[in-house]
């Protein structure tokens, strides 16, 4: 298990108008997006009468095979879900999408963040007689729209997000309808996109590509989107001034050929690279990247320093999930599974390592003692994300604060700790030019502790 942040879900939905595969379509646009959650993996679907769905624990293609995918083919709407299971444990009846009946009929939803105010919701509902059966913020959700379902689907929308507070972007569905939620700060992404006359929703554009669709833009923070045989309703809830987009998504998350909000995340990883360079230059014979989500910016901090890009390390592309539990000591003796240093690349080289993060620190160690085992005579570790200082509420699995490095201990001391000559990061103005053309606003909150949404009790 590599040292970073993981994301805890992506989702997906499809409206055919078009007399598409939807179940397959769903399986695709999950696969695009496994990268988001690897513990589990649903897809459900209605038929217009009910909503059937099939979902279990491991990867998508772990989860589906022919015969599942060939039942789930009845239908016309579709969602899906890859997890990342969060504190409450990878326990399957926490796999999504959730599917439940109501007095008006059936819903399904998969939700992509963490709600700050679903223990309190939780017990407020449990207290006027509700019964849950997951520990998952969906079912909170799927409660509040029952419960206020009387109003009519929008208002019970509404009523729900007025409610609820903390990261949600949902793909939800009836038996008639495909629905697309994005909280009013827009932590998490979520995009809308069409296919022929169909329209599909998923948490990256990378999800579109795969299917053949093609991106329209970025659900709104607050906007909910209904879709049915009439077409696309938008209603926009209330706001904040300033919207509140998740800056690591740029740094790491998203897959690099995604675009968020009109902003490519190649290009976007491209020009830290280059803004790092120019912050934290460095007299070096080579740039490496730590692969994968290291090369890109690694790319560009070559380029603009005018330094030769070399591959001097070589990820194993057939590693799996392991059996082995991340113990301190297994996690040294993983990375080398997982990277190789080549010797003829780095022996006697003054090398720029570029990598996108730091959260603990074991892996950039055991990278470095692997490079230096190698020959390299001089290490400049770059990063281009700024110090991580706290640890993150919405939707993020982080460790707590005692585990991060960045909060512990300077620069100097993280420099000496991590064995490498130079240590820089960008800064947080260098990464926010990176995405300044979105004109968008960012949660910088594992960065300098200003979330969007105070926690109960406060964020630590
Ligand atoms: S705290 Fe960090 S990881 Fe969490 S939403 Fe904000 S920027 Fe993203």
């Amino acid at each position: 298990m590599l040292d970073k942040f993981k994301d805890e879900c992506g989702v997906f939905g499809i409206y055919d108008r078009d007399g598409l595969d939807v179940s397959l379509l769903t399986y695709f646009g999950l696969y695009s997006i496994q990268h988001r959650g690897q513990e589990s993996a649903g897809i459900a679907v209605s038929n217009g009468d009910e909503i059937i769905y099939h979902k279990g624990t491991g990867l998508v293609p772990e989860v589906f095979d022919e015969d599942n995918i060939d039942r789930l083919r009845q239908g016309s709407i579709a969602i899906g879900h890859v997890r990342h299971s969060t504190s409450d444990g990878n326990l399957p009846q926490n796999t999504q999408p959730l599917v439940t009946k109501y007095k008006k009929g059936n819903m399904a939803i998969a939700h992509n963040g963490a709600l700050i105010n679903a223990s309190t919701l939780r017990d407020e509902l449990e207290n006027v007689g509700a019964i849950f059966q997951t520990n998952t913020d969906s079912e909170v959700m799927a409660n509040i729209i029952a419960r206020t379902s009387d109003k009519g689907l929008e208002e019970a929308l509404k009523t729900m997000m007025s409610r609820i507070k903390g990261a949600y972007a949902l793909t939800m569905m009836t038996e008639d309808s495909l629905i697309g939620i994005r909280d009013p700060h827009g932590i998490r992404p979520l995009a809308l996109g069409i296919l022929d006359d169909s329209y599909v929703i998923a948490s990256e554009t990378c999800a579109f590509d795969v299917i053949g669709a093609e991106y329209i833009r970025d659900v709104r923070p607050g906007e909910i989107i209904i879709i049915t045989k009439d077409g696309l309703k938008s209603i926009q809830t209330p706001v904040p001034l300033e919207s509140s987009f998740c800056l690591f998504e740029f740094v790491y998350f998203a897959r690099t050929d995604s675009v968020i909000d009109g902003i490519s995340v190649q290009a976007s990883r491209r020009e830290a690279g280059r803004i790092l360079a120019r912050e934290s230059p460095a007299d070096a014979d080579i740039v490496i990247g730590v692969p994968d989500s290291g090369t890109t910016a690694a790319l560009g901090y070559a380029e603009e320093a005018n330094i030769p890009y070399a591959e001097g390390l070589i990820k194993n592309r057939y590693v799996g999930r392991t059996f082995i539990k991340p113990t301190q000591a297994i996690r040294e003796q993983d990375i080398r599974i997982k990277l190789n240093a080549l010797r003829r690349i780095v022996r006697g080289k003054r090398i720029v390592m570029v990598d996108d993060s730091i959260v603990r620190g074991t892996t950039s160690r055991a990278i470095v003692d692997m490079l230096r085992l190698t020959g390299a005579r001089e290490i400049h570790m770059r990063i281009s994300s700024p110090i991580i200082k706290y640890p993150c509420h919405f939707g993020i699995d982080t460790p707590d604060r005692q585990a991060l490095i960045g909060a512990n201990f300077s620069e100097e001391e993280i420099c000496e700790q991590l064995g490498v000559d130079s240590l820089n990061y960008i800064s947080i103005d260098g990464l926010l030019k990176t995405v300044e053309s979105s004109g968008a606003s960012f949660c910088l909150g594992c960065f300098n502790g200003k979330y969007p949404i105070e926690c109960k009790g406060g964020c630590k």
